[in-house]
């Protein structure tokens, strides 16, 4: 199973993979994990990522596909895979459908979670992350049981660099111009479900799960 998971910063994609890669058993591909991983760890590919994420704005594509590419063409994402946080502009869907058409694989369905813009900011402001594992958690939506610890690992949660208001605020006029038109690509190719973001955490994997089940029994 080829899945994407497309909405805007803050819908809940990482929330929701979390549970998706656990009932699926496929591998969690997030380029925003990778390269916040990368920056922490001060590869150069993290040195030139960052200032474009402190900034609220894209990595360059070619940065960006060069990753995805190599990350996809491993072993543990033979049997599906879970990407989110990519493809974000046309240019990078149209590079996805050249990896995977030399892997011999496609995107079989693409989920789409919409959330309004006025829900979001409050969303991505009041989001803790943990640096070892990449869980999330929010302030008031989905708090850990000990304040600033993450339940899983143990380790201290932080706030994003990119988490700030005027950021997140960046962040969605850049997915309405540059990742919207990726819906549009995919639609056309019939595979997008849209599942409603603006609900408890439980209810949207209720429909995340049902649709994804509902394509994996075909
Ligand atoms: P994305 O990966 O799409 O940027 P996240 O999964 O990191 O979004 O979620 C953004 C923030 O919103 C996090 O703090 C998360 O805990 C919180 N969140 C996720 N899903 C929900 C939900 N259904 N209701 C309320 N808050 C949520
Ligand atoms: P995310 O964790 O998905 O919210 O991504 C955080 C930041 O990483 C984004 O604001 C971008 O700067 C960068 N990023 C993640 N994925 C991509 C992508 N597919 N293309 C370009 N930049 C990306």
């Amino acid at each position: 199973m080829n899945v994407i998971l497309v909405g805007p910063p803050g819908a809940g994609k990482g929330t929701q993979a979390e549970t998706i890669v656990e009932h699926f058993k496929i591998p969690h591909v997030s380029t925003g994990d990778m390269f916040r991983d990368a920056v922490r760890q001060g590869t150069e590919l993290g040195k030139r990522a960052q200032e474009y994420m402190n900034a609220g704005k894209l990595v360059p594509d070619e940065v960006t596909i060069g990753i995805v590419k190599e990350r996809l063409s491993q072993p543990d994402c033979d049997k599906g895979f879970l990407l989110d946080g990519f493809p974000r502009t046309v240019v990078q869907a149209e590079a996805l459908d050249g990896i995977m058409e030399s892997l011999g694989k496609k995107i079989e369905i693409v989920v789409n979670i919409a959330v309004p813009d006025e829900i979001i900011v409050e969303r991505i402001v009041g989001r803790r992350s943990c640096k070892k594992c990449n869980t999330v958690y929010h302030t008031k939506f989905n708090p850990p049981k000990v304040e600033g610890i993450c339940d899983k690992c143990g380790e201290p949660l932080f706030q994003r660099a990119d988490d700030q208001e005027a950021t997140a605020v960046q962040r969605l006029r850049v997915y309405a111009e540059q990742t919207n038109p990726v819906l549009d690509f995919y639609a056309q190719k019939g595979v997008v479900k849209d599942i409603d973001g603006n609900r408890a955490r439980a209810a949207v994997w209720e429909d995340v799960k049902k649709v994804l089940e509902s394509y994996d029994n075909n």
